[in-house]
């Protein structure tokens, strides 16, 4: 399968985007991990992705249109992968399209995550991850790790992503808002966008995507076609 995840920062897109790629076997891709590894490396590309990220703005379109290029070239892809965090703006859209036509290789399905605003600054003023997997995330409130700043996995250290701040939170909601919501216009115009409520635990969450895209039991609370 290849599935877009879409959703504004703290709708708990990652969570979601590792168990659904899990489960369903297939690659998942984050374009907001793709960078923080490249800035951990200290290459160019993450050198000129950081201050954007810091800033709560997105990535020039050219750097990330060329990340996800070469990542959607390597071969892990052909069984299916999961988009998480692109594409964030039309022209990425725009050029996912030309990729996926070049290709033949259609999309099954776009998910939407909604959450109100307002709950969106007290989710993410808690995420914590961990320095040694990123795909391990807890939450202070939610999902608290069994000895404070410690992965209950692997016993990394936990730490706060610096744009986790309120100020830079508010500014991706406004980027979320301005340069996100059109994609889910185009994507809702090909027929392919269910949005799904964010709010609930994580396997609510997880259950509504996958009844969303064909797995799983019927239950309709939470989902709605558009
Ligand atoms: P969130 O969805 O919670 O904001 P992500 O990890 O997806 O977290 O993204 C973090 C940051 O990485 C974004 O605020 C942006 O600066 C950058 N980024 C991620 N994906 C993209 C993208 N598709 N285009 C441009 N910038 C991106």
């Amino acid at each position: 399968m290849r599935i877009l995840l879409i959703g504004p920062p703290g709708a708990g897109k990652g969570t979601q985007a590792v168990r659904l790629a899990s489960y369903l076997s297939i690659e998942h891709i984050s374009t907001g991990d793709l960078f923080r590894e490249h800035i951990d490396q200290g290459t160019e590309l993450g050198q000129s992705a950081r201050p954007h990220m810091r800033a709560g703005l997105l990535v020039p379109d050219e750097v990330t249109i060329g990340v996800i290029e070469e990542r959607l070239a390597r071969p892990d892809t052909e069984r299916g992968f999961l988009l998480d965090g692109f594409p964030r703006n039309l022209a990425q859209a725009e050029a996912l399209d030309g990729i996926l036509a070049d290709s033949q290789l259609p999309l099954d399905a776009v998910l939407v995550l909604e959450i109100p605003e307002a709950r969106v600054v007290r989710r993410i003023a808690g995420r914590r991850l961990c320095r040694r997997d990123r795909e391990h995330v807890f939450h202070v409130d939610h999902s608290p790790p069994e000895v404070a700043g410690a992965c209950d996995v692997c016993g990394g250290e936990l730490y706060q992503r610096d744009d986790d701040r309120e100020a830079t939170v508010r500014k991706r909601l406004e980027v979320y808002r301005s340069e996100t919501a059109p994609v889910v216009e185009h994507y809702q115009a090909q027929g392919l966008v269910t949005a799904i409520s964010a709010l609930g635990h994580v396997q609510e969450v997880l259950d509504r995507a996958l009844v969303a895209i064909g797995h799983g039991q019927v239950d309709t609370s939470g989902t709605s076609s558009c």
